[in-house]
């Protein structure tokens, strides 16, 4: 178990990596690696699904349109950005704001699901299908989920994961706006129901050095086998 502040030195470390990273093609043509950005011991994370061409400038998550209507729910709910953390599914712009390809997700996964164990939030809410669907690991799209509230675990760790429509979805969709309102409402007496109960830590078995003592056998005896000692769990 580590500090806030040790976390936060993990954090750092891990987007110093992250701002090199070479693990898929979009690295040829973004112009900044999108970390995330907030609070890096916030109770709630935000998951969007990749950064467009203000975000690629700017090096930070949800600062053009989407972004906007971000911070005004947030305000809606008495909160900033400074409460919350934020990332995407990739770190790097897709070229014209395509969709992210499967070979993009799974090469960036990995810091999606590091970013989570160092901040430890108590929420995720998924903004859009890409990233409920990479977190549920399930295909059932965020029409059918928004607004449903459910624990699952997430590396080693019990979070609430709360599908929410995507703001750019909402942008242009008055209805869908309603939705993502009405379930960002929500979200305040979500927080305080505090951490979901969390799974019985995995007990760590110390690795032992065990250097086999060369056999020699002299005569054809049997060999007398000593039995192998306990390994204690601790
Ligand atoms: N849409 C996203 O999913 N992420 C951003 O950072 C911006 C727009």
């Amino acid at each position: 178990m580590s500090t806030a502040a040790e976390r936060r030195e993990l954090l750092k470390d891990l987007y110093g990596e992250a701002s090199k990273c070479v693990r898929c093609p979009l690295h040829q043509t973004r112009t900044n690696v999108v970390f995330g950005a907030g609070n890096a011991d916030a109770a709630v994370m935000f998951v969007g699904e990749a950064p467009g061409a203000n975000e690629d400038r700017l090096a930070l998550p949800f600062v053009g349109a989407a972004g906007k209507l971000l911070d005004k729910l947030l305000a809606e709910i008495g909160m900033q950005r400074g409460d919350v953390f934020v990332v995407n599914v990739l770190k790097c712009r897709p070229p014209d704001n395509r969709d992210p390809h499967p070979i993009e997700i799974e090469s960036c996964q990995g810091y999606l699901h590091r970013q989570i164990e160092l901040v430890e939030p108590t929420m995720i809410c998924t903004l859009g299908n890409f990233a409920t669907k990479l977190l549920r690991g399930d295909i059932t799209g965020i029409s059918r989920l928004h607004g449903r509230e459910e624990v699952r675990i997430i590396g080693s760790r019990a979070v609430r994961l709360y599908p929410l429509f995507h703001p750019a979805a909402a942008l242009y969709t008055g209805s869908t706006l309603e939705a993502l309102r009405a379930d960002f409402h929500r979200i305040p007496q979500l927080v305080a129901l505090g951490a979901p109960p969390q799974p019985e830590p995995i007990p760590v078995i110390p690795e032992i050095d065990v250097e086999p003592e060369p056999a020699t056998v002299a005569s054809d005896e049997p060999l007398a086998v000593e039995p192998a000692p306990q390994l204690g769990l601790f």
